[in-house]
C-alpha cells in the first residue's frame, strides 16, 4: 500500500503538479504584493484626487427607530475605480511580462505556400521557393 502510494507520487506527475500549485499560489501572492505595495502608490499619483470613488446614486434611504440610516445605492464611483485599477494593472503586468519573457522570432508568410517562415529567410523551408 505504502509502496504503491510512493510509486504514485514518483511515477505520476502528482508531485510536479503539487509543486506547481504551491509555486503558483506563491507567485500569485508576490504579484498581489507588487501591485498593492509598489504599483498602486505610483498609479494613485496619476489618478484624479478627491472622493470620486465614493460617488453613488442613492436609490433608497431608510432611517429606523433607533436613528440608524440604511442606504441602498449604486456605487458607480467604486465600479469606475475598480475598472480603472484593473485596466492599469493588467497593462503594467502585460508590459512587465512582455519585457521578461523571451521574444518569439519575427515571422512572415511565404508568398507561394503561405507557410510561416523566419523574417530573414531567403528561401522557404516548406516549398523551397526563393523569397525576398
Ligand atoms: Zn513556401
Amino acid at each position: 500500500m505504502f509502496k504503491e502510494f510512493k510509486e504514485f507520487l514518483t511515477k505520476s506527475n502528482a508531485m510536479a503538479l503539487a509543486i506547481g500549485v504551491i509555486i503558483g499560489a506563491a507567485t500569485g501572492k508576490l504579484v498581489t504584493g507588487i501591485v498593492a505595495e509598489l504599483l498602486m502608490p505610483i498609479i494613485s499619483l496619476v489618478l484624479p484626487a478627491g472622493d470620486w470613488r465614493e460617488k453613488q446614486i442613492i436609490l433608497k434611504s431608510v432611517v429606523d427607530a433607533a436613528g440608524k440610516e440604511t442606504v441602498t445605492s449604486i456605487k458607480y464611483g467604486a465600479l469606475v475605480g475598480d475598472t480603472l485599477d484593473f485596466l492599469i494593472i493588467a497593462c503594467v503586468v502585460f508590459l512587465v511580462t512582455k519585457a521578461l519573457l523571451p521574444k518569439e522570432p519575427a515571422m512572415k508568410d511565404c508568398p507561394e505556400c503561405l507557410e510561416k517562415i523566419p523574417l530573414a529567410a531567403k528561401k522557404c523551408k516548406a516549398c523551397g521557393s526563393a523569397v525576398g
